[in-house]
């Protein structure tokens, strides 16, 4: 490189430096690509059988599955994209796992069609704050899913700032007719953070906000999407750099000023749009089931919420179709279901409806959700990657079957899969949570800091946490095949409450 070049960059990237900040660490430039050093838990010798499943096989099917939510956003969808139920990523991503499920020659495969009420699609946004000669574009600002829409060119609110949203913190305050900006903590993202377990953001429209901001507390400016916020004004996620913009913009008005917000929200509800369940069958010698689900859909690049799910389900579909027929005891039914990111669940609704005839001789449903996330540590102003795969929450049949729970304690152990210290009381969530009370279930699921943002890329799911899941439900599936229906199947239970605080 000649001296002017390197001269030249050395200048753009000082430019686009930020400034030194002496309570963070600052990390060194790294020394090797963080998805070649990762920690690969060693299979004993007597588990040898499942090397044939390869993460980094499976980590190429979450990079594909992710190149299908970049090609929606690239086609007009700028700001509101990902594999979104009803849309072209939809059917492209049903298209994917329909064609894996013919190449691997499982029978019966084919879509199950449903037609979708109107869906709330947004167009397009726009936030700006303006106040004391400056204009911040709100860049990281996501509608919350379902919100409200503005009309014609949108509103112009004055903005107040409300701490966390707690009744102290509205104390004094007049927020009616304003655009009220809350601080919200992750526990640990968008998915649970301080405003949404604390109702912050209906308690700002029960004072009379005209429009909700939830900055979450993520470092950087990350761009969440949040599910509903049963709120009837416009409400927002909005990156933590953008939150403490307008807060700071908030904080040096003169007495008795406020910054100005403009909030304009465009959204089509689109009628006549159609999802389906993507089934395919391996027959087994027996006509006793095991059910392996996995959710398509998801928001942005959807990393882990759901490439790798998807990508673990077709891990199982591959391992198992490789065995022969006569050594599989029972028949396996795979299905790559809608998905519950619009709200409605409809592939899940469709199989609880049909509990009693799909799962009278079910002897195991695992829903794939989540497999794998690079683990993250908040440092100081950073979210900080590690060489390691995340702990997982997780549910195998609860104590009405030990012997399910023995099994899976150990296949986690032996195929190296992080769990939590004790499991769930229920399915951790998603496309089980309804079906859970009826089948014998297994699910190990992470819910992670990047979690329905846009960092949830390809990069943050680790070949390894793909390989750890996958090869531990595969040992799972083996090991039910080793016991009876009486063992597994149970009576329905009715689902625990979670206590009031
Ligand atoms: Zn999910």
């Amino acid at each position: 490189m000649n001296y002017l070049v390197t001269l030249f960059l050395c200048a753009s990237l000082m430019a686009q430096a930020p400034a030194p900040r002496p309570s963070a660490q600052i990390p060194a430039a790294p020394l090797y690509d963080l998805q070649d050093a990762l920690l690969e838990w060693p299979l004993a010798p007597e588990n040898r059988a499942y090397a044939a499943i390869d993460g980094k096989r499976l980590h190429e099917y979450v990079s594909e599955l992710a190149a299908i939510s970049r090609r929606y956003r690239n086609q007009g969808h700028p700001q509101f994209w990902g594999r979104i139920i009803g849309t072209s990523a939809d059917s492209e991503t049903a298209q994917w796992v329909l064609d894996h499920f013919n190449k691997l020659g499982l029978s019966d495969v084919h879509l199950q069609p449903f037609d979708l009420p109107p869906q709330w699609m947004p167009q397009s946004w726009e936030i700006t704050a303006t106040g004391g000669g400056k204009t911040l574009p709100l860049n990281s600002a996501q509608p919350a899913y379902q919100t409200k829409a503005t009309s014609g060119p949108g509103i112009d609110l004055e903005a107040v700032y409300a701490g966390t949203g707690s009744e102290a913190d509205f104390a004094g305050r007049d927020v009616r007719g304003k655009a009220v900006f809350i601080f919200s903590m992750p526990l640990p993202g968008s998915w649970r953070h301080t405003a949404t377990a604390e109702d912050a953001l209906r308690r700002a429209e029960t004072k009379g906000a005209a429009a909700i901001f939830a900055i979450i507390a993520l470092p950087g400016n990350i761009r969440t999407q949040l599910y509903p916020t049963r709120t009837n004004v416009p409400t927002f996620s909005l990156g933590m750099d953008d939150g403490y913009a307008v807060r700071d913009l908030i904080g040096k008005m003169p007495a008795g000023q406020a910054p100005h917000v403009k909030v304009r929200l465009d959204v089509n509800m689109e009628p006549g749009l159609k999802t389906a369940t993507v089934w395919g069958t391996l027959p087994g010698t027996t006509n006793e089931t095991i059910y392996v689900i996995a959710h398509r859909d998801g928001w942005f690049e959807s990393g882990t919420d759901n490439a790798s799910g998807v990508a673990t389900m077709i891990g199982l579909a591959e391992y198992f179709s490789k065995i022969p027929r006569e050594k599989r005891r029972r028949t396996i039914v795979f299905a790559g279901t809608s998905g519950h990111h619009n709200g409605g669940n409809f592939s899940g609704t469709w199989l609880l409806d049909h509990r009693d005839e799909l799962f009278s001789k079910t002897a195991l449903m695992i829903n794939c959700e989540h497999t794998a996330t690079i683990q993250t540590y908040l440092l100081g102003e950073d979210i900080r990657m590690a060489n390691m795969h995340t702990g997982m929450l997780w549910y195998a049949g609860g104590p009405q079957r030990p012997k399910l729970q023995a099994i899976a304690v150990k296949a986690f152990h032996d195929a190296g899969v992080v769990t939590y210290a004790a499991p769930e009381r229920a399915a951790p969530g998603g496309e089980m949570s309804r079906l859970w009370p009826y089948v014998p279930g297994v699910q190990a699921s992470d819910y992670n800091v990047f979690f329905h943002s846009d960092h949830e890329s390809p990069a943050t799911v680790p070949w390894t946490g793909l390989q750890a899941t996958a090869r531990a439900y595969a040992m799972i599936i083996d090991g039910v095949n080793t016991l009876d229906l009486k063992d597994l199947q149970r009576p329905p239970e009715t689902p625990p409450g979670r206590a009031p605080r």
